[in-house]
Protein backbone atom coordinates (compact mmCIF):
# COMPACT_ATOMS: atom_id res chain seq x y z
CA UNK A 1 0.00 0.00 0.00
CA UNK A 2 1.26 3.26 -0.93
CA UNK A 3 2.97 5.33 1.87
CA UNK A 4 0.89 9.02 1.05
CA UNK A 5 -2.54 7.60 2.95
CA UNK A 6 -1.31 9.30 5.93
CA UNK A 7 -4.06 11.30 8.83
CA UNK A 8 -3.13 14.04 6.94
CA UNK A 9 -4.11 12.99 3.81
CA UNK A 10 -7.32 12.07 4.87
CA UNK A 11 -8.26 15.32 6.71
CA UNK A 12 -7.35 17.13 3.59
CA UNK A 13 -9.61 15.06 1.61
CA UNK A 14 -12.33 15.51 3.86
CA UNK A 15 -11.50 19.29 4.08
CA UNK A 16 -12.82 19.18 0.48
CA UNK A 17 -15.62 16.64 0.68
CA UNK A 18 -19.09 17.75 -0.28
CA UNK A 19 -20.93 14.98 0.32
CA UNK A 20 -24.17 14.62 -1.28
CA UNK A 21 -27.44 14.07 1.18
CA UNK A 22 -30.62 13.72 -1.54
CA UNK A 23 -32.56 11.56 -3.36
CA UNK A 24 -31.62 9.66 -6.01
CA UNK A 25 -34.98 9.20 -8.24
CA UNK A 26 -35.12 8.76 -11.71
CA UNK A 27 -31.75 10.01 -12.59
CA UNK A 28 -31.60 13.31 -10.75
CA UNK A 29 -30.82 14.37 -6.63
CA UNK A 30 -33.91 15.21 -5.18
CA UNK A 31 -35.32 16.58 -1.70
CA UNK A 32 -37.71 14.69 0.26
CA UNK A 33 -41.22 15.09 -0.77
CA UNK A 34 -42.01 16.89 2.80
CA UNK A 35 -38.61 18.69 2.68
CA UNK A 36 -37.18 17.05 5.41
CA UNK A 37 -33.78 16.22 6.85
CA UNK A 38 -32.04 14.51 9.54
CA UNK A 39 -28.28 15.12 10.38
CA UNK A 40 -25.92 11.98 10.46
CA UNK A 41 -23.60 11.81 13.73
CA UNK A 42 -20.31 10.62 13.00
CA UNK A 43 -19.12 7.62 14.81
CA UNK A 44 -15.43 8.44 14.29
CA UNK A 45 -15.86 11.28 17.14
CA UNK A 46 -19.39 11.92 17.81
CA UNK A 47 -19.54 15.25 15.49
CA UNK A 48 -21.71 16.06 13.15
CA UNK A 49 -22.06 15.26 9.58
CA UNK A 50 -23.23 14.61 6.21
CA UNK A 51 -27.24 16.07 6.11
CA UNK A 52 -29.61 13.55 4.80
CA UNK A 53 -32.92 13.43 3.25
CA UNK A 54 -36.15 12.47 5.05
CA UNK A 55 -37.82 10.36 2.56
CA UNK A 56 -41.24 8.97 3.08
CA UNK A 57 -44.22 6.83 1.60
CA UNK A 58 -44.50 9.85 -0.64
CA UNK A 59 -40.56 9.34 -1.78
CA UNK A 60 -40.89 5.51 -1.99
CA UNK A 61 -44.28 5.71 -4.46
CA UNK A 62 -42.06 8.18 -6.74
CA UNK A 63 -39.02 6.04 -6.96
CA UNK A 64 -41.09 2.76 -7.53
CA UNK A 65 -42.82 4.47 -10.58
CA UNK A 66 -39.70 5.77 -11.88
CA UNK A 67 -38.41 1.59 -11.20
CA UNK A 68 -41.41 0.28 -13.00
CA UNK A 69 -41.65 3.32 -15.92
CA UNK A 70 -38.03 1.99 -16.90
CA UNK A 71 -38.72 -1.89 -16.71
CA UNK A 72 -41.82 -1.33 -18.82
CA UNK A 73 -40.08 0.61 -21.25
CA UNK A 74 -37.68 -2.26 -21.58
CA UNK A 75 -35.01 0.21 -22.10
CA UNK A 76 -32.27 -1.76 -19.81
CA UNK A 77 -33.75 -5.61 -19.82
CA UNK A 78 -34.17 -5.65 -24.02
CA UNK A 79 -31.00 -4.07 -24.61
CA UNK A 80 -28.44 -5.86 -26.02
CA UNK A 81 -26.26 -8.53 -23.71
CA UNK A 82 -22.95 -7.53 -24.87
CA UNK A 83 -23.96 -4.19 -24.35
CA UNK A 84 -25.09 -4.64 -21.00
CA UNK A 85 -22.23 -5.87 -19.67
CA UNK A 86 -20.03 -3.52 -20.99
CA UNK A 87 -22.30 -0.97 -18.95
CA UNK A 88 -22.04 -2.79 -15.66
CA UNK A 89 -18.28 -2.85 -16.49
CA UNK A 90 -17.76 0.77 -16.80
CA UNK A 91 -20.28 1.15 -13.80
CA UNK A 92 -17.20 -1.20 -11.93
CA UNK A 93 -14.46 0.67 -13.13
CA UNK A 94 -15.42 4.14 -11.96
CA UNK A 95 -16.58 2.59 -8.36
CA UNK A 96 -12.53 1.63 -8.31
CA UNK A 97 -12.07 5.46 -10.02
CA UNK A 98 -13.74 6.98 -7.31
CA UNK A 99 -12.25 4.30 -4.73
CA UNK A 100 -10.73 6.96 -2.41
CA UNK A 101 -13.67 9.60 -2.23
CA UNK A 102 -16.10 6.45 -1.62
CA UNK A 103 -14.10 4.74 1.27
CA UNK A 104 -14.08 8.12 2.87
CA UNK A 105 -18.11 8.81 2.59
CA UNK A 106 -17.81 5.22 4.56
CA UNK A 107 -15.91 6.35 6.99
CA UNK A 108 -17.49 9.14 7.67
CA UNK A 109 -20.46 7.19 7.90
CA UNK A 110 -19.75 4.01 9.59
CA UNK A 111 -16.41 4.48 11.75
CA UNK A 112 -14.80 1.40 10.07
CA UNK A 113 -10.36 2.42 9.06
CA UNK A 114 -10.58 4.24 5.95
CA UNK A 115 -8.19 1.85 4.71
CA UNK A 116 -10.57 -1.10 5.55
CA UNK A 117 -13.20 0.84 3.30
CA UNK A 118 -10.66 1.21 0.13
CA UNK A 119 -9.22 -2.05 0.16
CA UNK A 120 -11.96 -3.97 1.39
CA UNK A 121 -15.37 -2.81 0.95
CA UNK A 122 -14.48 -0.66 -2.03
CA UNK A 123 -12.66 -3.73 -3.83
CA UNK A 124 -15.66 -6.01 -2.99
CA UNK A 125 -17.98 -3.51 -4.23
CA UNK A 126 -16.39 -3.01 -7.78
CA UNK A 127 -16.18 -6.91 -7.87
CA UNK A 128 -19.49 -7.94 -7.04
CA UNK A 129 -20.73 -5.34 -9.92
CA UNK A 130 -17.96 -6.94 -11.91
CA UNK A 131 -19.03 -10.77 -11.25
CA UNK A 132 -22.62 -9.85 -12.64
CA UNK A 133 -21.71 -7.85 -15.31
CA UNK A 134 -19.99 -10.60 -16.70
CA UNK A 135 -22.86 -13.10 -16.27
CA UNK A 136 -24.64 -11.09 -18.55
CA UNK A 137 -24.04 -12.70 -21.64
CA UNK A 138 -23.72 -16.52 -20.16
CA UNK A 139 -27.09 -16.61 -19.31
CA UNK A 140 -28.51 -19.19 -21.07
CA UNK A 141 -32.84 -20.39 -21.47
CA UNK A 142 -34.01 -24.01 -21.62
CA UNK A 143 -36.03 -26.30 -23.86
CA UNK A 144 -37.65 -28.77 -22.18
CA UNK A 145 -37.88 -32.42 -23.22
CA UNK A 146 -41.39 -31.91 -24.58
CA UNK A 147 -41.39 -34.49 -27.58
CA UNK A 148 -41.77 -34.27 -31.34
CA UNK A 149 -45.35 -32.25 -31.39
CA UNK A 150 -44.23 -29.60 -29.27
CA UNK A 151 -41.62 -27.12 -28.53
CA UNK A 152 -41.60 -25.67 -24.80
CA UNK A 153 -39.29 -22.83 -24.06
CA UNK A 154 -38.34 -22.22 -20.31
CA UNK A 155 -37.36 -18.86 -20.26
CA UNK A 156 -35.51 -17.04 -16.82
CA UNK A 157 -37.30 -13.71 -16.72
CA UNK A 158 -36.63 -10.77 -14.61
CA UNK A 159 -38.97 -9.78 -11.63
CA UNK A 160 -39.39 -6.16 -12.35
CA UNK A 161 -39.13 -3.93 -9.51
CA UNK A 162 -36.91 -4.63 -6.66
CA UNK A 163 -36.97 -2.92 -3.08
CA UNK A 164 -33.64 -3.45 -1.68
CA UNK A 165 -33.28 -2.61 2.29
CA UNK A 166 -29.78 -2.65 3.31
CA UNK A 167 -27.63 -2.22 6.86
CA UNK A 168 -24.99 -0.91 7.82
CA UNK A 169 -22.30 -2.83 9.02
CA UNK A 170 -21.47 -3.69 5.18
CA UNK A 171 -22.89 -0.89 3.02
CA UNK A 172 -21.43 -1.08 -0.46
CA UNK A 173 -20.61 -4.48 -0.23
CA UNK A 174 -24.10 -5.42 0.57
CA UNK A 175 -26.00 -2.99 -1.91
CA UNK A 176 -23.23 -4.51 -4.78
CA UNK A 177 -24.68 -8.41 -3.69
CA UNK A 178 -28.33 -7.11 -4.14
CA UNK A 179 -27.77 -4.81 -7.33
CA UNK A 180 -24.92 -6.45 -9.19
CA UNK A 181 -27.56 -9.53 -9.87
CA UNK A 182 -30.58 -7.62 -9.79
CA UNK A 183 -29.44 -5.35 -12.39
CA UNK A 184 -27.86 -8.11 -14.53
CA UNK A 185 -31.12 -10.03 -14.67
CA UNK A 186 -32.66 -6.95 -15.77
CA UNK A 187 -34.81 -5.48 -13.05
CA UNK A 188 -35.05 -1.97 -11.83
CA UNK A 189 -34.18 -1.33 -8.44
CA UNK A 190 -35.24 1.08 -5.30
CA UNK A 191 -32.61 0.78 -2.43
CA UNK A 192 -33.20 2.08 0.79
CA UNK A 193 -30.10 1.88 2.82
CA UNK A 194 -29.48 2.39 6.27
CA UNK A 195 -30.25 5.71 8.23
CA UNK A 196 -26.72 5.53 9.32
CA UNK A 197 -25.06 4.80 5.94
CA UNK A 198 -26.82 6.08 2.61
CA UNK A 199 -23.77 8.26 1.09
CA UNK A 200 -22.25 5.77 -0.71
CA UNK A 201 -25.31 4.14 -1.58
CA UNK A 202 -26.19 7.74 -3.41
CA UNK A 203 -22.69 8.11 -4.98
CA UNK A 204 -23.15 4.31 -6.27
CA UNK A 205 -26.21 5.40 -8.23
CA UNK A 206 -25.06 8.64 -9.66
CA UNK A 207 -22.15 6.83 -10.83
CA UNK A 208 -24.89 3.73 -12.09
CA UNK A 209 -25.95 7.12 -14.55
CA UNK A 210 -22.38 8.04 -15.62
CA UNK A 211 -21.69 4.28 -16.65
CA UNK A 212 -24.91 4.47 -18.83
CA UNK A 213 -27.63 2.23 -16.52
CA UNK A 214 -30.76 4.24 -18.35
CA UNK A 215 -32.34 6.16 -15.39
CA UNK A 216 -35.05 5.12 -13.53
CA UNK A 217 -33.26 1.35 -13.33
CA UNK A 218 -31.35 2.59 -10.19
CA UNK A 219 -32.97 4.48 -7.44
CA UNK A 220 -32.03 5.65 -3.78
CA UNK A 221 -34.55 7.02 -0.93
CA UNK A 222 -32.88 7.46 2.38
CA UNK A 223 -34.55 7.94 5.39
CA UNK A 224 -35.84 5.85 8.63
CA UNK A 225 -36.80 2.19 8.53
CA UNK A 226 -40.39 3.21 9.61
CA UNK A 227 -40.49 6.02 7.00
CA UNK A 228 -39.25 4.51 4.01
CA UNK A 229 -38.45 0.91 4.70
CA UNK A 230 -41.91 0.04 5.39
CA UNK A 231 -43.76 1.81 2.76
CA UNK A 232 -41.21 -0.18 0.26
CA UNK A 233 -41.82 -3.57 1.57
CA UNK A 234 -45.42 -2.94 1.78
CA UNK A 235 -45.75 -0.93 -1.78
CA UNK A 236 -48.24 -3.20 -4.45
CA UNK A 237 -45.99 -2.55 -7.56
CA UNK A 238 -42.83 -3.97 -5.67
CA UNK A 239 -41.85 -7.42 -7.64
CA UNK A 240 -39.79 -8.37 -4.50
CA UNK A 241 -37.98 -7.37 -1.25
CA UNK A 242 -33.96 -8.35 -1.29
CA UNK A 243 -33.22 -7.61 2.60
CA UNK A 244 -30.74 -7.54 5.04
CA UNK A 245 -30.74 -6.49 8.58
CA UNK A 246 -31.71 -7.94 11.88
CA UNK A 247 -33.55 -11.26 12.12
CA UNK A 248 -36.25 -8.64 13.66
CA UNK A 249 -37.21 -6.26 10.95
CA UNK A 250 -36.72 -9.47 8.83
CA UNK A 251 -39.66 -11.09 10.45
CA UNK A 252 -41.74 -7.63 9.93
CA UNK A 253 -40.65 -7.89 6.23
CA UNK A 254 -42.33 -11.10 5.82
CA UNK A 255 -45.62 -9.90 7.05
CA UNK A 256 -45.20 -6.69 5.11
CA UNK A 257 -45.29 -8.43 2.07
CA UNK A 258 -48.32 -11.23 3.07
CA UNK A 259 -50.16 -7.90 3.99
CA UNK A 260 -49.66 -5.96 0.35
CA UNK A 261 -49.03 -8.25 -2.68
CA UNK A 262 -47.09 -11.33 -1.95
CA UNK A 263 -44.18 -10.10 -3.01
CA UNK A 264 -41.23 -12.13 -2.86
CA UNK A 265 -38.37 -11.93 -0.63
CA UNK A 266 -35.14 -12.96 0.47
CA UNK A 267 -33.88 -12.36 3.91
CA UNK A 268 -29.98 -12.65 5.09
CA UNK A 269 -30.52 -11.98 9.05
CA UNK A 270 -28.45 -12.38 11.90
CA UNK A 271 -26.23 -14.69 13.68
CA UNK A 272 -24.50 -16.15 16.29
CA UNK A 273 -21.94 -18.32 14.82
CA UNK A 274 -19.76 -21.05 16.55
CA UNK A 275 -16.26 -21.82 16.07
CA UNK A 276 -15.23 -24.75 17.30
CA UNK A 277 -11.46 -25.79 18.71
CA UNK A 278 -10.47 -29.03 19.57
CA UNK A 279 -7.75 -30.46 21.11
CA UNK A 280 -5.78 -31.44 18.29
CA UNK A 281 -5.93 -28.07 16.70
CA UNK A 282 -3.30 -25.81 15.65
CA UNK A 283 -3.55 -23.49 18.45
CA UNK A 284 -1.99 -20.77 16.92
CA UNK A 285 -4.16 -20.30 13.85
CA UNK A 286 -7.30 -20.91 15.64
CA UNK A 287 -6.20 -17.86 18.09
CA UNK A 288 -5.80 -16.18 14.93
CA UNK A 289 -9.08 -16.62 13.49
CA UNK A 290 -11.33 -16.56 16.33
CA UNK A 291 -9.81 -13.01 16.83
CA UNK A 292 -10.50 -11.66 13.72
CA UNK A 293 -13.31 -13.59 13.18
CA UNK A 294 -14.70 -12.09 16.14
CA UNK A 295 -13.35 -8.40 16.03
CA UNK A 296 -12.93 -7.64 12.41
CA UNK A 297 -15.13 -4.52 11.72
CA UNK A 298 -15.57 -4.08 15.32
CA UNK A 299 -17.75 -7.35 15.45
CA UNK A 300 -20.25 -5.84 13.65
CA UNK A 301 -20.62 -8.99 10.96
CA UNK A 302 -23.60 -10.87 10.76
CA UNK A 303 -21.09 -14.23 10.40
CA UNK A 304 -18.54 -12.91 13.42
CA UNK A 305 -17.62 -16.23 15.26
CA UNK A 306 -18.82 -14.53 18.49
CA UNK A 307 -19.22 -17.92 20.08
CA UNK A 308 -15.92 -19.76 21.19
CA UNK A 309 -16.36 -23.89 21.86
CA UNK A 310 -12.91 -24.89 23.03
CA UNK A 311 -12.05 -28.40 24.32
CA UNK A 312 -11.90 -27.97 28.18
CA UNK A 313 -7.87 -28.83 27.98
CA UNK A 314 -6.75 -26.25 25.80
CA UNK A 315 -8.88 -22.99 27.38
CA UNK A 316 -6.56 -21.57 29.02
CA UNK A 317 -3.99 -21.53 26.07
CA UNK A 318 -6.15 -20.63 23.43
CA UNK A 319 -7.44 -17.37 25.61
CA UNK A 320 -3.88 -16.02 26.45
CA UNK A 321 -3.37 -16.67 22.63
CA UNK A 322 -6.62 -14.71 21.87
CA UNK A 323 -5.15 -12.11 24.11
CA UNK A 324 -1.52 -11.68 22.46
CA UNK A 325 -2.76 -11.80 18.86
CA UNK A 326 -5.26 -9.26 19.33
CA UNK A 327 -2.82 -6.89 20.97
CA UNK A 328 -0.05 -6.99 18.38
CA UNK A 329 -2.59 -7.48 15.51
CA UNK A 330 -5.82 -5.80 15.77
CA UNK A 331 -5.23 -1.91 16.68
CA UNK A 332 -8.04 0.19 17.86
CA UNK A 333 -7.37 3.43 16.45
CA UNK A 334 -8.99 6.60 14.87
CA UNK A 335 -10.33 5.33 11.74
CA UNK A 336 -7.79 7.94 9.46
CA UNK A 337 -4.69 6.39 11.02
CA UNK A 338 -3.05 4.39 8.72
CA UNK A 339 -2.34 1.26 11.06
CA UNK A 340 -5.84 1.37 12.08
CA UNK A 341 -7.51 -2.07 11.88
CA UNK A 342 -10.85 -1.39 13.61
CA UNK A 343 -12.11 1.70 14.40
CA UNK A 344 -15.61 2.96 16.17
CA UNK A 345 -19.16 1.23 16.73
CA UNK A 346 -21.68 3.23 14.19
CA UNK A 347 -23.66 5.29 17.00
CA UNK A 348 -23.24 5.81 20.71
CA UNK A 349 -27.18 4.35 21.41
CA UNK A 350 -25.37 1.03 19.89
CA UNK A 351 -22.21 1.60 21.97
CA UNK A 352 -24.57 1.80 25.02
CA UNK A 353 -26.24 -1.08 23.78
CA UNK A 354 -23.14 -3.14 23.73
CA UNK A 355 -21.56 -2.39 27.10
CA UNK A 356 -25.10 -2.79 28.97
CA UNK A 357 -25.16 -5.92 27.04
CA UNK A 358 -21.57 -6.94 28.08
CA UNK A 359 -22.92 -5.71 31.90
CA UNK A 360 -25.87 -8.52 31.77
CA UNK A 361 -23.42 -10.74 30.72
CA UNK A 362 -20.81 -10.01 34.15
CA UNK A 363 -24.30 -9.79 35.91
CA UNK A 364 -25.55 -13.49 34.36
CA UNK A 365 -21.65 -14.91 35.53
CA UNK A 366 -19.32 -14.31 32.55
CA UNK A 367 -15.64 -13.30 33.70
CA UNK A 368 -13.78 -11.12 31.78
CA UNK A 369 -10.56 -12.12 30.80
CA UNK A 370 -9.66 -9.11 28.81
CA UNK A 371 -11.15 -5.87 27.01
CA UNK A 372 -14.40 -5.07 26.10
CA UNK A 373 -14.47 -1.51 27.88
CA UNK A 374 -15.02 1.87 26.21
CA UNK A 375 -11.77 3.25 25.15
CA UNK A 376 -10.41 6.80 23.21
CA UNK A 377 -13.67 8.58 25.03
CA UNK A 378 -11.47 11.72 24.97
CA UNK A 379 -12.12 12.09 20.66
CA UNK A 380 -15.63 12.06 21.14
CA UNK A 381 -16.21 8.93 19.14
CA UNK A 382 -17.99 5.58 20.18
CA UNK A 383 -14.95 3.08 20.61
CA UNK A 384 -15.27 -0.51 22.42
CA UNK A 385 -12.19 -2.34 22.84
CA UNK A 386 -12.05 -5.96 21.48
CA UNK A 387 -12.62 -8.38 24.66
CA UNK A 388 -12.96 -11.79 25.37
CA UNK A 389 -15.15 -13.87 28.32
CA UNK A 390 -14.86 -16.83 30.03
CA UNK A 391 -16.83 -18.99 32.63
CA UNK A 392 -19.23 -18.59 29.70
CA UNK A 393 -22.34 -21.29 29.28
CA UNK A 394 -24.93 -21.31 26.20
CA UNK A 395 -27.80 -20.38 27.55
CA UNK A 396 -26.32 -17.00 29.06
CA UNK A 397 -27.31 -13.89 26.96
CA UNK A 398 -23.32 -13.13 25.81
CA UNK A 399 -24.01 -16.68 24.04
CA UNK A 400 -27.31 -16.52 22.50
CA UNK A 401 -28.15 -12.77 21.34
CA UNK A 402 -26.31 -10.76 18.60
CA UNK A 403 -24.61 -8.07 20.50
CA UNK A 404 -22.82 -6.69 17.25
CA UNK A 405 -19.52 -5.59 19.24
CA UNK A 406 -16.54 -6.45 19.84
CA UNK A 407 -17.25 -9.24 22.20
CA UNK A 408 -16.28 -13.10 22.41
CA UNK A 409 -17.67 -15.92 24.50
CA UNK A 410 -15.81 -18.71 25.34
CA UNK A 411 -17.69 -22.05 26.01
CA UNK A 412 -15.74 -24.85 27.21
CA UNK A 413 -17.01 -28.24 26.01
CA UNK A 414 -15.43 -32.08 26.64
CA UNK A 415 -16.59 -34.36 24.05
CA UNK A 416 -17.26 -34.08 20.21
CA UNK A 417 -20.85 -34.57 20.87
CA UNK A 418 -21.15 -32.23 23.32
CA UNK A 419 -19.77 -29.25 20.97
CA UNK A 420 -21.88 -30.59 18.04
CA UNK A 421 -24.80 -29.90 20.38
CA UNK A 422 -23.75 -26.89 21.69
CA UNK A 423 -22.66 -25.00 17.84
CA UNK A 424 -26.02 -26.09 16.62
CA UNK A 425 -27.83 -25.14 19.94
CA UNK A 426 -28.78 -21.66 18.37
CA UNK A 427 -32.06 -19.75 16.75
CA UNK A 428 -29.33 -18.51 13.98
CA UNK A 429 -27.54 -20.62 11.16
CA UNK A 430 -25.45 -18.19 9.47
CA UNK A 431 -21.81 -19.58 9.55
CA UNK A 432 -19.57 -22.03 11.64
CA UNK A 433 -16.04 -23.37 12.04
CA UNK A 434 -14.30 -26.20 13.61
CA UNK A 435 -10.70 -26.44 14.00
CA UNK A 436 -8.76 -29.89 14.24
CA UNK A 437 -5.85 -32.02 12.32
CA UNK A 438 -8.49 -34.95 12.64
CA UNK A 439 -10.02 -34.77 9.00
CA UNK A 440 -12.61 -36.94 9.82
CA UNK A 441 -14.01 -34.89 11.97
CA UNK A 442 -13.65 -32.19 10.55
CA UNK A 443 -15.84 -33.51 7.80
CA UNK A 444 -18.32 -35.16 10.04
CA UNK A 445 -18.13 -31.50 12.27
CA UNK A 446 -18.43 -29.84 8.66
CA UNK A 447 -21.90 -31.89 7.36
CA UNK A 448 -23.17 -31.63 11.30
CA UNK A 449 -23.32 -27.95 11.83
CA UNK A 450 -26.40 -26.62 10.61
CA UNK A 451 -25.18 -23.18 8.41
CA UNK A 452 -25.20 -21.63 5.76
CA UNK A 453 -21.07 -21.74 5.89
CA UNK A 454 -18.92 -24.11 7.89
CA UNK A 455 -14.95 -23.08 7.50
CA UNK A 456 -12.43 -25.96 8.28
CA UNK A 457 -9.26 -24.71 10.58
CA UNK A 458 -10.02 -21.18 9.25
CA UNK A 459 -12.55 -18.40 9.45
CA UNK A 460 -14.27 -16.16 6.61
CA UNK A 461 -12.73 -17.05 3.66
CA UNK A 462 -14.96 -16.51 0.64
CA UNK A 463 -14.87 -14.78 -2.52
CA UNK A 464 -17.59 -14.73 -5.85
CA UNK A 465 -18.15 -18.09 -6.58
CA UNK A 466 -19.42 -19.42 -3.24
CA UNK A 467 -23.18 -18.22 -1.88
CA UNK A 468 -23.59 -16.97 0.93
CA UNK A 469 -27.22 -16.89 3.74
CA UNK A 470 -28.46 -18.69 6.05
CA UNK A 471 -30.61 -21.43 7.53
CA UNK A 472 -32.59 -21.15 10.62
CA UNK A 473 -33.37 -17.91 11.53
CA UNK A 474 -30.51 -16.16 9.92
CA UNK A 475 -32.99 -16.00 6.93
CA UNK A 476 -33.06 -17.67 3.40
CA UNK A 477 -32.37 -17.04 -0.59
CA UNK A 478 -28.43 -16.68 -0.85
CA UNK A 479 -26.40 -13.43 -2.03
CA UNK A 480 -22.91 -13.92 -4.07
CA UNK A 481 -22.27 -16.58 -6.63
CA UNK A 482 -23.98 -17.50 -9.92
CA UNK A 483 -27.07 -18.36 -7.85
CA UNK A 484 -28.09 -15.04 -6.70
CA UNK A 485 -29.00 -14.32 -9.88
CA UNK A 486 -32.07 -17.00 -9.82
CA UNK A 487 -33.21 -14.99 -6.79
CA UNK A 488 -34.01 -11.80 -9.40
CA UNK A 489 -36.10 -13.95 -11.59
CA UNK A 490 -38.64 -16.34 -12.24
CA UNK A 491 -39.27 -18.96 -14.81
CA UNK A 492 -41.93 -18.84 -18.06
CA UNK A 493 -43.14 -21.29 -19.74
CA UNK A 494 -43.69 -20.55 -23.85
CA UNK A 495 -45.17 -23.87 -25.45
CA UNK A 496 -45.90 -23.65 -29.28
CA UNK A 497 -47.85 -26.87 -30.29
CA UNK A 498 -47.01 -28.33 -33.60
P1 LIG B 1 -31.91 -3.48 11.02
O1 LIG B 1 -32.17 -2.61 12.16
O2 LIG B 1 -32.73 -4.71 10.85
O3 LIG B 1 -32.02 -2.56 9.72
C1 LIG B 1 -31.79 -3.07 8.43
C2 LIG B 1 -32.51 -2.19 7.43
O4 LIG B 1 -33.91 -2.29 7.64
C3 LIG B 1 -32.16 -0.71 7.57
O5 LIG B 1 -32.12 -0.11 6.29
C4 LIG B 1 -33.32 -0.20 8.38
O6 LIG B 1 -33.54 1.18 8.24
C5 LIG B 1 -34.46 -0.99 7.79
N1 LIG B 1 -35.64 -1.05 8.64
C6 LIG B 1 -35.74 -0.87 9.98
N2 LIG B 1 -37.03 -1.01 10.38
C7 LIG B 1 -37.76 -1.28 9.26
C8 LIG B 1 -39.13 -1.54 9.02
N3 LIG B 1 -40.03 -1.53 9.99
N4 LIG B 1 -39.51 -1.80 7.75
C9 LIG B 1 -38.61 -1.82 6.73
N5 LIG B 1 -37.30 -1.57 6.91
C10 LIG B 1 -36.87 -1.31 8.16
O7 LIG B 1 -30.39 -3.97 10.96
P2 LIG B 1 -29.08 -3.09 11.13
O8 LIG B 1 -29.00 -2.69 12.56
O9 LIG B 1 -29.02 -2.05 10.08
O10 LIG B 1 -27.94 -4.16 10.78
C11 LIG B 1 -27.52 -5.10 11.69
C12 LIG B 1 -28.22 -6.42 11.48
O11 LIG B 1 -28.04 -6.85 10.12
C13 LIG B 1 -27.64 -7.54 12.31
O12 LIG B 1 -28.69 -8.31 12.84
C14 LIG B 1 -26.83 -8.34 11.32
O13 LIG B 1 -26.63 -9.68 11.69
C15 LIG B 1 -27.63 -8.22 10.09
N6 LIG B 1 -26.82 -8.49 8.89
C16 LIG B 1 -26.97 -9.67 8.23
C17 LIG B 1 -26.19 -9.95 7.12
C18 LIG B 1 -26.34 -11.25 6.36
O14 LIG B 1 -25.86 -11.31 5.23
N7 LIG B 1 -26.97 -12.26 6.91
C19 LIG B 1 -25.24 -9.03 6.70
C20 LIG B 1 -25.09 -7.84 7.41
C21 LIG B 1 -25.91 -7.57 8.51
P3 LIG B 1 -33.02 2.19 9.40
O15 LIG B 1 -31.58 1.97 9.54
O16 LIG B 1 -33.33 3.51 8.85
O17 LIG B 1 -33.78 1.84 10.63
Amino acid sequence: MTTHYTRAHWEDRLSTLVPNGRLFIDGKAEDAASGETFTRIRPMDGKPGAVLARGNAADIDRAVKSARKAFESGIWRHREPLEKKKIMLKWAELIRAHGEELALLETLDVGKPVMASLTVDVRLCADGIQFYAEMIDKLYDEIAPTGPNARALVRKVPLGVIGAITPWNYPMIIDAWKLGPAIAAGNSVVLKPAEQSSLTAIRLAELAVEAGIPTGVFNVVTGYGEETGKPLALHMDVDMIAFTGSTEVGKLIMGYAAQSNIKRVALELGGKSPLVVFEDADLDAAASAAAWGCFYNSGETCHASTRLLVHRSVQDALIEKIRAVTASDITLAHPFEPGAQIGALIEEAHMEKVLSMIAAGEKEGARRAFGAERVLSETGGFYVSPGVFVDTTNDMSLARQEIFGPVLAAIPFDTEEEALALANDTIYGLAGAVFTRDMGRAHRMSEAIHAGTVWINTYDMSNFSTPFGGFKQSGFGRDRSVHAIDKYCDYKTIWQQF
